[in-house]
């Protein structure tokens, strides 16, 4: 065992409302990625037959679940969010220490949890189950049934939380498969809900994608997928349930663009390009994938974007003054210093960062110029502190660079004057806009709403929650 073990017991999955015992020889150790002679948790991976037993379980606990007042429901997970926000400092310890972001980032984690799902809670208080009409008929909203509920491993409390609260509040009994990188903050987050629901509407299955995922997926009984993950893994499930009656929601993968038009508050757009490309290690859903900067003030940009770049601090989570924590993993480290030895040898200029520090999972920061859109740096999402920067003729043209690829998540542009800053955003082709704010902005009322190769189905916030989470039935009276 790695010394400085600080994992405790060997985690496993909770299955028809019973912890499973561990199997020895399927105990899988995960280093903390900011220290990796540290062991972060061991976990015992669940087997394919497991996976069938947790839906088969949550499609035993369905009808009963569905009984259950609203009202109780309601109650249920609002005590849930409450325990999450009273036991935070232990949750903050726990993120840090498996996904190895900075404590301030791991606390912004959960407000930001609590905060999202707070809203949900509301905002299936305020709607209810039952639409009116002028008659005594009206409209009921049912669960769909059986949910999984697939989540990765860069935000590993607010994605599940975020998941498995309205899916719960408006009646479906889960499953849920969490990052194998993370499997701690999924237990620490289960172990908080699940005494006070009766057995089998939770369930929790630890393991790879490959090994548990295909019986989760083609299980009978299965209802509905919420998937956050890369593109390749939502396309997957979608293709594997395409010919069953189960819905779909597919937060996935993006390569967002800044804009900084020529009339911009440099300074505000380089602080938005540091905050939304190299928050969380790069590692962020909506942070910052490219900058797309008009030509007559890039030099400028990019001299400022490389001073504040330079001063971020590099270190592992848990020391106070890391601003920047490490990557997942040593593969994603090696993908990081391959994407830039690729653009570079196609003509990009690395002006700063790239450098591997010892200990954890660490490359600095790195800015990149005279890139082409022919580059893949430019068009395939990155997921690592590596932001590349491409000059734009105008604003017409940096539009045209917004839309370039396959992706549609998020964009911003930076511009003084808020209107044609919002008549160019509104040009590019994704589902969460901002003007002179960074990519990542987010309010809880707002949907994650991912446009093309981004996302499927309906997105992620409270009225589509309702939507996604139900099924309607039409009731007749006389
Ligand atoms: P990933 O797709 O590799 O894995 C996501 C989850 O899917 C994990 O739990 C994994 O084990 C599981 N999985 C893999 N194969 C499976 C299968 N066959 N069946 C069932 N489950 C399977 O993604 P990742 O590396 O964990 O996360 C990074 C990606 O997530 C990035 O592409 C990022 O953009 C995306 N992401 C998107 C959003 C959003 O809101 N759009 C938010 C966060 C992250």
């Amino acid at each position: 065992m790695p010394e400085g073990d600080q994992s405790g017991r060997v985690l496993t999955s909770l299955i028809a409302g019973e912890w499973m015992p561990a199997q020895a020889d399927a105990v899988i150790s995960r280093e903390n990625p900011g220290n990796t002679k540290v062991t972060a948790a061991r976990w015992s991976s669940a087997t394919a037959v497991d996976a069938t037993r947790a839906i088969d379980s949550a499609a035993q606990a369905a009808a009963s679940w569905a009984a259950h007042p609203h009202e109780t429901r309601l109650a249920i997970l609002s005590g849930w969010l409450d325990r999450i926000e009273a036991d935070t400092e232990t949750l903050v310890t726990i993120i840090t220490r498996e996904n190895g972001k900075p404590r301030a980032d791991a606390l912004a984690e959960v407000a930001g949890t609590l905060k999202d799902a707070r809203h949900s809670v509301q905002d299936a208080r305020d709607r209810g189950l039952v639409e009116s009409s002028h008659s005594r008929s009206h409209t009921r909203l049912e669960p769909v049934g059986p949910v999984l509920i697939v989540t990765p491993w860069n935000f590993p409390l607010a994605t599940i939380v975020r998941k498995v609260t309205p899916a719960l509040l408006y009646g479906n009994p889960i499953v849920i498969k969490p990052s194998e990188l993370t499997p701690a903050s999924a237990v620490a987050a289960v172990k908080l809900l699940e005494p006070d629901l009766p057995s089998g509407v939770v369930n929790l299955v630890l393991g790879h994608g490959a090994q548990v995922g295909p019986a989760l997926t083609s299980h009978a009984a299965l209802r509905a997928i919420s998937f956050t993950g890369s593109t390749a893994t939502g396309t997957a499930l979608a293709r594997a349930t395409a010919a069953r009656d189960v819905r779909l929601q597919l937060e996935m993968g993006g390569k967002n663009s800044l804009v900084v038009l020529a009339d911009a508050d440099v300074d505000a757009a380089v602080e938005a390009a540091i905050t939304g490309g190299f928050g969380c290690a790069g590692q962020w859903c909506t942070g910052t994938g490219r900058v797309i900067v008009d030509h007559s003030i890039a030099e400028t940009f990019l001299e400022r974007l490389i001073t504040r770049t330079r001063e971020l601090k590099v270190g592992p989570g848990d020391s106070p003054e890391s601003q920047v924590g490490p990557v997942i993993s040593a593969a994603r480290v090696n993908f990081a210093t391959e994407a830039i030895a690729t653009a570079t040898a196609a003509g990009a200029r690395l002006r700063c960062g790239g450098k591997l520090r010892p200990g954890g999972h660490f490359i600095t920061p790195a800015v990149i110029d005279r890139v082409t859109e022919a580059m893949p740096i430019f068009t395939e999402e990155l997921f690592v502190p590596v932001l590349p920067v491409i000059a734009a003729r105008n604003a017409d043209d940096a539009v045209r660079l917004a839309n370039t690829g396959r992706y549609g998540l998020s964009a911003s542009v930076f511009s003084r004057d808020e209107t044609s800053a919002m008549r160019c955003a509104e040009r590019i082709q994704a589902g969460m806009i901002h003007v002179n704010l960074h990519t990542a902005w987010r309010d809880p009322a707002l949907p994650v709403s991912g446009w093309r190769d981004s996302g499927r189905g309906l997105p992620e916030c409270g009225r589509f929650y309702r939507d996604f989470f139900t099924k309607p039935r039409a009731v007749y009276l006389p």
